[in-house]
């Protein structure tokens, strides 16, 4: 950092200046954590220098026998971690490697059927603005009115009815356990490849805290950056008969070179998740969840779903009166970050919204448990109900009083 801060000082006050935000806030985002300081000096090494296109022993340029183990470390880890026959480390994001799985199965013009984006999917499983949309032919499924949990009854008969080439499960605003056993099902009786984007819950299943959906799935896709807490990036874990097809979609389909600092960061945070410390962390950050959403339920916010069996939440703000769009800057004017979300069935555009969702990786790896969710789901109902985004509000500066105080007690990233 000495050398950066002599060499550019102004980029050295931005990595300053985020690290403040990240300690002073609380950061309630439900894809992100703080990653620890040895999956960032991995990072932050001469590992990023070097050019290793291809696979550990057949790359396509020299001096790569160094960086081999690195991959190779992380490539056993993932495999010994979830129980896989085969990982991929190297897409560069959970987006990538959502390229990388349609490129291995399908077809350009090819029918796939999805989680609609606005019940809970993703970007990259289908939307009109995405490469998903553009070049397949998508096929939504969304959730039950009546549960707001995935309607599986709707799923197998859009599968029935159009004979997709893969089905995808998974999202980023699911707070419910996916029925990996009915997709799978699903999949068999219409001949389709089944794809699960486990970018949200993935860290949840490394830690042993619900169940996985490897031996149900031809491919798991997800981000390592989520609950897992590794680097920034994607990657996957499929069935040997497709490993193959999947690196040859990574590598030299998709991608050039991979990043060696950050396949090595993923090896470093894998070897973490194998801990039982890592395991407990799982298990607090679903227990952190489920008693943040009762106590935003108890102050007018409506869990979707009735609550919470993962790291997230969704809320209806329908009886505070606030759109998910105000509820957000007033949260961030009293140092609280969450986001706007779409509910189900949404009357608002996305632009809007009419929820929120929150998420407990990040204040779970501070340390915070049930009590402190408590008292934070009552720092958001004060912010939502009693604030109108100016942060000299006398309520704003008192609940980021609050948040202070509690940030203090369990901070982020905390000086040695
Ligand atoms: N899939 C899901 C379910 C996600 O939630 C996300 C990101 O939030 C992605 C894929 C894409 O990951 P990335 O932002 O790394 O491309």
């Amino acid at each position: 950092f000495d050398a950066l801060s002599a060499q550019d000082p102004e980029i050295a006050a931005v990595v300053v200046d985020e690290l403040d935000r990240l300690r002073s806030g609380l950061q309630l985002i439900a894809s992100e954590n703080f990653t620890s300081p040895a999956v960032l000096a991995a990072l932050g090494s001469t590992l990023s220098n070097k050019y290793a296109e291809g696979y550990p022993g057949r790359r396509y340029y020299g001096g790569c026998e160094v960086v081999d183990r690195a991959e190779e470390l992380g490539i056993e880890r993932a495999k010994e971690l979830f129980g896989a026959e085969h990982a991929n480390l190297q897409p560069h994001s959970g987006a990538n490697a959502n390229i990388a799985a349609y490129g291995a199965f399908c077809q350009p013009g090819d029918t796939v059927l999805a989680m609609s984006l606005p019940h809970g999917g993703h970007l990259t499983h289908g939307t009109k603005v995405s490469f998903s949309g553009k070049w397949f032919n998508a096929v939504h499924y969304g959730v039950d009115a009546k549960t707001e949990d995935i309607d599986y009854d709707q799923a197998r008969d859009l599968a029935r009815e159009h004979k997709p080439k893969m089905i995808i499960c998974g999202g980023s605003a699911i707070p419910r356990l996916i029925d990996f056993k009915a997709f799978r099902e699903i999949a068999d009786e219409v001949g389709a490849i089944l794809m699960v984007d486990a970018a949200h819950f993935i860290g949840l299943v490394a830690g042993k805290a619900i169940p996985s959906p490897v031996p149900y799935a031809d491919v798991v896709t997800f981000t390592t950056h989520k609950v897992l807490r590794g680097p920034r990036g994607g990657a996957l874990v499929c069935k040997a008969e497709h490993a193959a097809k999947l690196d040859k979609a990574v590598f030299p389909m998709m991608q050039g070179g991979p990043l060696m600092h950050a396949v090595a960061a993923k090896a470093v945070n894998l070897k973490e998740c194998m801990t039982p410390e890592y395991q407990a962390y799982a298990r607090q950050v679903i227990a952190n969840a489920q008693a943040l959403t009762k106590g935003l339920g108890e102050h007018g916010m409506r869990p979707v779903t009735g609550g919470t069996d993962t790291h997230l939440a969704l809320l209806d703000l329908a009886e505070t009166g606030v759109t998910g769009k105000d509820a957000e800057a007033r949260c961030d004017a009293a140092g609280i970050v969450l986001n706007k979300n779409a509910i189900p069935n949404d009357p608002q555009p996305p632009s809007i919204a009419s929820g929120i969702r929150v998420g407990s990786p990040s204040v779970t790896t501070q340390g915070m448990g049930e009590e402190q969710m408590t008292a934070i789901a009552g720092l958001i109902a004060r912010a939502v109900k009693e604030t109108d985004g100016d942060p000299q509000h006398a309520v704003a500066r008192e609940v980021r009083a609050d948040v202070s105080d509690l940030v203090t007690a369990f901070p982020a990233y905390p000086r040695s």
